[in-house]
């Protein structure tokens, strides 16, 4: 079957064997991928060089009886403290355990999976669209993590996909919700979304970029005592402007993927929320392409100026 790895030559689509499912544990799904989309932390990885495992964390299939799931691609030890103590997502093993970066992913035709990492699709959200559960997960973490309770003033700092996710997974509990984007395409993104243009200071600041200016700039935009929430991906170290924000006690938050709450999981809240709105998935999903144009569809997705925003590979295409 097909996969798309980082070789010496770049992204290229090979040939690999077909998953076969060994029975051992729990890594008995096969899922056979129909949406996988392209995130700025493979676009990242790509500059380690080449990887001997298939890319891809974002993606969705159907399992062989025709069964219509997202994935989850972490795959937690199940042994540590975090993961006994209910927070797989932040297992100590790291992120090699996640499925297209330590282990095969899901930019391929098919991929084995734990059973206990599928996300069933609630009725309305399409397999084409379904990859997307992944990075809404992130962002309704995110919105989970920072405590919305309704009404508060959102911005959201950064318009790439996961700073329209947070619009997104947002706007339900925001009183006011504004966006900072750099380019055109997101700014319109994110107004298709709800969100304006920001004015005054708010409650909570979602980082949706990871740079300094995203960071500087959330601060001057944070209240005194108000949260800035972090869902960006820091691959270098930030200055903090620890004056402003020390002066103001403001709140600083990291968070990481996805997990499970009281009331069931974050990929599931994700999943009912591109259900429930299509116009999500009509928004982030610039471009599709088919899974022999993998190489095209990495150049389109790191060229933001094109105004790419969600970038997805369909197998079947
Ligand atoms: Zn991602
Ligand atoms: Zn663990």
């Amino acid at each position: 079957m097909r996969a798309v790895r980082n070789t010496e030559r770049g992204i290229e689509v090979v040939q690999v064997d077909e998953p076969a499912p060994d029975g051992s544990g729990d890594e008995r799904a096969v899922v056979h991928v129909r949406s996988a989309s392209i995130c700025g932390s493979d676009l990242h990885l790509l500059s380690f060089g080449p990887m001997p495992v298939t890319l891809g964390h974002e993606f969705a299939g159907v399992l062989d009886d025709g069964t219509p799931v997202a994935v989850d691609p972490s795959v937690p030890c199940g042994e540590c403290d975090q993961c006994l103590g209910g927070s797989a997502h932040r297992c100590r093993t790291g992120a090699q355990r996640v499925r297209g970066v330590g282990s095969d992913g899901g930019m391929a035709d098919a991929v084995v999976t734990r059973t206990s990492s599928l996300v069933p699709l609630p009725e309305g959200l399409r397999l084409e669209d379904a990859c997307l559960v992944e990075p809404l997960g992130v962002a309704a973490h995110g919105v989970r993590l920072a405590g919305l309770t309704g009404g508060e003033r959102v911005a959201v700092v950064g318009a790439g996909s996961i700073g329209l996710a947070a619009v997104a997974a947002s706007r339900r509990l925001a009183g006011d919700l504004d966006l900072i984007a750099r380019h055109d395409a997101q700014r319109a993104a994110g107004e298709r979304l709800g969100a304006g243009t920001t004015s005054g200071e708010y409650d909570v600041v979602f980082e949706c970029a990871g740079t300094e200016s995203a960071l500087t700039t959330a601060v001057e935009l944070c209240r005194p005592g108000g949260l800035i929430l972090f869902l960006s991906t820091p691959w270098a170290p930030i200055p903090i402007p620890g004056f402003a924000a020390s002066m103001q006690e403001l709140g600083f938050r990291w968070s990481f993927t996805y997990g499970h709450h009281e009331h069931g999981s974050d990929l599931g809240d994700a999943a009912a929320l591109l259900a429930g709105a299509p116009e999500i998935a009509e928004t982030l999903v610039t471009h599709r392409f088919p899974l022999d144009d993998a190489a095209e569809a990495f150049r389109v997705a790191a060229d933001r100026a094109s105004g790419a925003i969600k970038v997805i590979l369909e197998p079947s295409a």
